[in-house]
């Protein structure tokens, strides 16, 4: 991989993904309750049952993909992929196995892949949402991958 980078810019509303696991939508909600004035400015697009949830408790809408485990993470990781969304607030269960634990893995990769910001936690959530450059429009400096699509595949 070279050292090379492009830039994509993240826009003052930013298009902000949520994902909660089962044990994790009462902190995930909660969190969002909190900080809902921050999040009023932001758009937001959810995994489905996190989604309704939010809709809920925020009384505003929220765009609602499949539910997780139908699909919903592969939604979201494919809408970073092609740059639909900005950051991603995925409150994930470490003392859970998920049958959709192949998702969540591909979901945890593209966003590195295309450095997005990413929140894991709600410590790591609240220091990402009191950060000045959630208002500001940000240069995210994303990997040159067009070395890798010019690679030579073995005939
Ligand atoms: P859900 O999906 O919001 O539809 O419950 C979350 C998940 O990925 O498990």
């Amino acid at each position: 991989m070279s050292n090379a980078y492009n830039y994509r810019i993240l826009p003052q509303r930013k298009r902000i993904a949520m994902v909660a696991h089962d044990h994790k939508k009462v902190d995930l909600i909660e969190w969002a309750w909190f900080n809902r004035q921050v999040l009023s400015r932001h758009e937001l697009f959810a995994t489905g049952t996190t989604g309704k949830l939010l809709e809920e408790k925020l009384d505003r809408p929220v765009r609602k993909l499949m539910s997780g485990p139908l699909g919903g993470d592969q939604q979201i990781g494919s809408m970073i992929a092609v740059g639909d969304l900005d950051i991603l607030i995925f409150f994930w269960d470490p003392m859970e196995a998920q049958p959709h634990d192949t998702d969540i893995k591909a979901l945890l990769r593209l966003a590195a892949v295309w450095n997005v910001p990413m929140a894991c936690d709600r410590a790591t959530a609240d220091f990402m949402l009191t950060s000045p450059l959630m208002h500001e429009t940000y240069e995210c400096k994303v990997p040159d991958y067009s070395q890798y699509l010019k690679r030579h595949v073995p005939e």
